[in-house]
């Protein structure tokens, strides 16, 4: 049976997992990102995985690779500014990690990949126009517009968690101030959360050291705490206003939300609805379904990098099937 492999290289862990053309993941493991003797040996212990996870069943073969890291960049195949992970500046992975097993690989960052992973076995398969929200530490996006994955001359189209949110609002890792992602994140809700309370924290249920995390206000707002409901419904008006910009550029039929902060469920998508809905212009009321990706947040981009190899195959032998004829 052919299988991609998709990769999601994140700061302190890479996952990877074996994936059917159907969006089966067949196999999935990690390894640490930051292997401590530089590019060589990570993409070493990367290739090991692979074969490893290839041999765990009988018949599987390998017809692409699919790669999703935060500064991938699709046109030039490479990793961009890694050195903070000790690598070097441009690290041309796909023809590395491709060359190696002899089959194509394909990068994108993992906004990007996490949409084309929703467009292909997600709640937007068969949408040609929607934008796909990852809500984790930061905000990501990924656009899909006429039936294509957006991806802008340098192909870093659809950065919408830097939208200036709030003018001269919170600081932004980007070093300026108000980005949508400081407000509607995982970390932005826990700082507006301690906004709210000022220095009386209310009892939180510990966990995590004590260390007051997303999850824990999404517990305590389960639990009926107006500090924790007040949060998600400030997060879900801050991120609404900005989708709604965001539908004047794109007449998108549908916003999905993954990452860590959707499993939160009606308490981010409710309050982010309804002040979407309230800051549309009218043209487009009605017109946007929001939903909650049903995808595992831990393996989106995994499964994303890997259905955007077998996009880019299908495109191959489409592609032969009419010089042919
Ligand atoms: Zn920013």
């Amino acid at each position: 049976m052919n299988v991609t492999a998709g990769i999601d290289i994140g700061g302190t862990e890479t996952k990877i997992g074996i994936v059917t053309r159907e969006g089966e993941i067949l196999a999935f493991t990690s390894i640490p990102t930051n292997a401590e003797n530089g590019h060589s040996a990570f993409l070493k212990k990367l290739q090991a995985e692979i074969t490893e996870l290839l041999r765990s069943f009988s018949g599987l073969s390998l017809v692409g690779i699919g790669i999703a890291a935060p500064t991938g960049s699709y046109h030039n195949g490479t990793i961009e500014n890694a050195s903070n992970l000790g690598w070097p500046r441009n690290l041309p992975i796909c023809d590395l990690i491709g060359g190696y097993f002899d089959v194509p690989a394909v990068i994108s960052n993992d906004a990007n990949a996490a949409a084309v992973g929703e467009m292909l076995y997600g709640a937007a398969q068969g949408v040609d126009n929607f934008i796909c929200i990852t809500l984790g530490t930061g905000l990501g996006s990924g656009i899909v517009a006429d039936g294509k994955l957006l991806l802008g001359v340098d192909g870093h189209a659809g950065e919408l968690g830097h939208f200036i949110a709030v003018p001269d609002g919170r600081p932004c890792a980007c070093g300026r101030n108000g980005c949508l992602e400081t407000y509607a994140s995982a970390t932005g809700i826990v700082k507006t959360y301690l906004q709210l309370t000022g220095k009386n924290l209310p009892q939180i249920p510990s966990e995590n050291n004590g260390r007051l995390t997303a999850k824990k206000i999404t517990k305590a707002a389960l639990a009926g705490d107006e500090i924790a409901l007040k949060a998600f419904e400030l997060t879900g008006e801050i991120l609404g206003k900005k989708l709604a910009d965001a539908v004047s550029v794109l007449n998108p039929e549908m916003i999905v939300l993954n990452g860590g902060l959707s499993r939160a469920g009606g308490l981010i998508l409710i309050p982010t609805k309804k002040h979407l809905e309230q800051n549309l212009l009218n043209i487009y009321n009605g017109t946007v379904e929001v939903k909650i990706s049903e995808i595992s947040s831990k393996k989106s981009a995994v499964l994303g990098a890997a259905a955007f190899m077998w996009i880019k195959l299908d495109e191959v032998s489409e592609e032969a099937t009419k010089q042919h004829h």
